[in-house]
């Protein structure tokens, strides 16, 4: 079965044909950080739900190129930075360091490429003359340079692709030099932002005199230049699908840089917000959790980010200190069968059970339906723990159940419980006999293995490099 996924565009489940002819590759776009202080909660959902699309697609066997932009210059910063007195690199830098930590935590793998914006000015300057050229893009009185909705339209395109507009409340003329506004202020959207004296020592020379990009500009240049004109998946929390997910669109396409009949981006999309405690997270309500005060209060990253999967991504799910309670006595169970498994298991190798991963993959192939997928995953502890206690697995069947846990794991990215880890000393033993071999000193190599395996790990050497498996 194919996978099927909701597209923002033609709000629909749509199965998934990358553009790709071969049918083996896939481009993921993620709106990533705006790096003005740390990322919260509500923010990782977001990207969380991009590691999963990312994880399933390589489960799926696509070559995944995922990019996730780091937006270091735009409104927010500004302020902050002016605020703050400290250089803009340096401000962004520790909040950027920060989020790379928190993403680790959360067990998400590093998109292949975060662009940064601020090191794409010249992609985005072309960009922008590319748009005036074309007669869609002007310099106003005030040195911007904005987008004409108008323009954009009569060129045959249409705005409005992922809502519904009403352009009558349009006024000619009218314009918005903010990156975040509502579709009732509907107006040409800024480029390109002549340089203000709260601008402070942030801005770039360009030829229409100094300023900086908008917002909007930023993910379009830099989407298209990793990812080409027209790529397969662009993602982002719903939040973003006005104005500035509709203004990438309008700004890619208005380049007129596509392949006949191709669009800029073929699936939009979008995962919904999340609540805390039953509330909108504000910081007024108390209710306002960045990741490191929920490892403060004890949580594992590992907890947070399986709550986070539990639920559907396009469902406003409420999140709660109860709910990471409860993902914790659930990882339990899951942790307790995969000891027992282990145990059986031994050194026996087996092929990896195909109708549990054809039952965990037909529940994702349904538009990432999480909550199916686990629930095959707890039936199948379920069963599995009944069967060992009546002692009906064998060795054989144990390291085929645990090869297909590997299967599954690969995408919810879960991973083993910390007392299942490998111990701090045995890590520095590998790498000094990794080091030993090298150095073609077979006989040390030897001893470290042995002393490895008498600690009760064994060592597999893989094209990848050594691996630890426990005995
Ligand atoms: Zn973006």
């Amino acid at each position: 079965m194919g996978l099927k996924l909701f597209n923002t565009l033609t709000r629909s489940v749509e199965e998934f044909a990358p553009l790709d002819p071969a049918g083996e590759t896939a481009g993921i776009y993620c709106c990533g950080p705006t790096v003005h202080d740390v990322a919260h909660i509500g923010n990782f959902r977001t990207f969380v739900f991009a590691d999963l699309v990312r994880r399933y697609l390589q489960f799926k066997g696509y070559a995944v190129k995922h990019v996730m932009n780091i937006t270091d210059v735009e409104d927010k910063i500004i302020k902050r930075v002016r605020e703050s007195g400290a250089p803009l690199r340096q401000y962004t830098g520790r909040y950027e360091v920060a989020f790379l930590e928190d993403l680790q935590t959360l067990g998400c793998l590093r998109p292949h490429h975060m662009p940064r914006a601020t090191e794409h000015i010249s992609e985005i300057i072309s960009l922008i003359e590319r748009l005036i050229e074309r007669g869609i893009a002007y310099k106003a009185a005030d040195g911007s340079v904005y987008f004409s909705i108008e323009k954009y339209r009569g060129s045959g395109r249409k705005y409005g692709q992922l809502v519904k507009l009403n352009f009558d409340e349009l006024r000619p003329g009218e314009r918005v030099s903010s990156d975040e506004y509502a579709k009732e202020s509907l107006a040409d959207f800024a480029l390109w932002k002549a340089r203000l004296p709260e601008d402070g020592e942030v801005f770039w020379p360009s030829p229409w005199g100094e300023g900086r990009p908008g917002w909007h500009i930023e993910c379009s240049a830099m989407s298209m230049k990793i990812l080409g004109p027209s790529f397969d998946l662009h993602l982002g929390g719903e939040d973003l699908i006005f104005p500035h997910h509709e203004d990438e669109i309008a700004q890619s396409e208005g380049a007129g840089v596509q392949p006949e009949g191709r669009p800029f981006v073929k699936y939009w999309l979008h995962g919904a917000h999340l609540m805390v405690e039953g509330k909108k997270m504000s910081k007024s309500l108390g209710n306002f959790f960045t990741l490191r005060d929920l490892l403060a209060q004890g949580f594992t990253g590992r907890e947070i980010r399986y709550l986070l999967l539990t639920a559907h991504y396009r469902e406003t799910f409420n999140f709660t200190l109860g709910g990471l309670t409860a993902a914790r006595t659930a990882l339990a169970r899951l942790d307790e069968c995969l000891a027992k498994l282990r145990e059986v298991a031994g050194n026996a190798a087996a092929a990896a059970d195909s109708s549990l991963s054809d039952q965990f993959s037909a529940a994702l192939d349904d538009d990432l339906n999480v909550s199916a997928a686990w629930r095959v995953v707890f039936d199948w502890v379920r069963e599995t723990n009944r069967l060992l206690t009546d002692n009906q697995f064998s060795a054989a069947q144990a390291a085929a159940a645990l090869e297909v846990w590997q299967q599954i794991d690969s995408v919810f990215g879960i991973g083993e419980k910390a007392g299942a880890e490998v111990p701090g000393e045995i890590h520095p033993l590998m790498e000094q006999r990794e080091a030993a071999r090298k150095a073609k000193d077979f006989k040390r190599a030897d001893a470290i293995r042995e002393e490895l395996k008498v600690k009760g790990w064994l060592i597999e050497d893989t094209p990848k490099g050594p691996r630890l498996k426990r005995i």
